[in-house]
């Protein structure tokens, strides 16, 4: 492991049942990076990034965070290093922007209700939310519900971030502003591993491209040489598929 490495797989073995998901995976992420994961539905992307924060449990390998196995910690206390964000934005219906925010770190980091607020109108401004703060979440579009829940995760004050194809289900016109906030986010130096099916987004923020096909990695390569050269014939394939 680098010095530099904060997230690391190292030969994960997944099963449901008897299906093997995911086969002797290893992956290292260094801090800053950002690394996009890409693949076709089923190849194991999600299941993947569950296990980073222990929604899934792996039956051998071990998933280390700043060299730590996740597995010897409070999963609590691992949840609040990991930011995670799904495609369904999962905000909670009966409370303000405001308070979606504010709620977990009052709670779980037992942070003084007006710092909390004062951080939370903070991040509501980094995500270009500042207006909405009283709005309850079926008042705003897909697009603003999905930054609300970016703006919730990273009141935790993550080390990593985790998005699983966090526009998916966004109508076209909303996707854009949701990967402004991401783009702003990895210039940030924020370190991020993202499943997307955007590719010129993955081109454009990726640092590494992680090709994952039937549970296995099947190229890891820097942005630009997977996308121009890649060096195997199942990123060939899937490259030339896309395009
Ligand atoms: P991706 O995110 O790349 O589409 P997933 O990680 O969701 O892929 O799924 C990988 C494989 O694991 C698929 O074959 C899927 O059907 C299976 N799978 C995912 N979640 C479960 C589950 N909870 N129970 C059983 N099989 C699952
Ligand atoms: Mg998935």
């Amino acid at each position: 492991m680098g010095s530099d490495t904060l997230l690391e797989f190292d030969g994960i073995d997944k099963y449901f049942d008897d299906t093997k998901v995911l086969h002797d995976v290893s992956l290292a992420v260094n801090e800053a990076e950002v690394v996009v994961i890409i693949g076709p539905s089923g190849s194991g992307k999600s299941t993947l990034l569950r296990c980073a924060n222990r929604l899934e449990t792996v039956q051998s390998g071990e998933i280390r965070i700043g060299g730590i196995p996740i597995q010897d910690g409070n999963v609590d206390h691992l949840r609040q290093r990991i930011g995670m964000v799904f495609q369904d934005f999962n905000l909670f219906p009966h409370k303000t922007v405001v308070e979606n925010i504010t709620l977990a770190p009052a709670t779980v980091k037992d942070i003084d209700d007006q710092v909390a607020r004062e951080r939370a109108m903070d991040l509501l401004g980094d995500v270009g939310l500042e207006d909405q703060t009283d709005s309850y979440p079926n008042q705003l579009s897909g697009g603003q519900q999905q930054r609300v829940a970016i703006a919730r995760a990273l009141a935790m004050e993550p080390s990593l971030m985790l998005f699983d194809e966090v526009t998916s289900a966004l109508d076209p016109e909303l996707v854009g502003e949701v990967l402004t906030v991401m783009r702003e986010l990895a210039a940030d130096g924020m370190t991020m591993v993202i499943v997307t099916h955007q590719m010129g987004f993955a081109r454009d923020v990726g640092d590494r491209i992680v090709l994952m096909s039937d549970g296995e990695i099947a190229e890891i390569g820097e942005t630009e040489s997977f996308f121009t050269d890649p060096e195997t014939d199942r990123a060939e394939q899937f490259l030339a598929r896309i395009h």
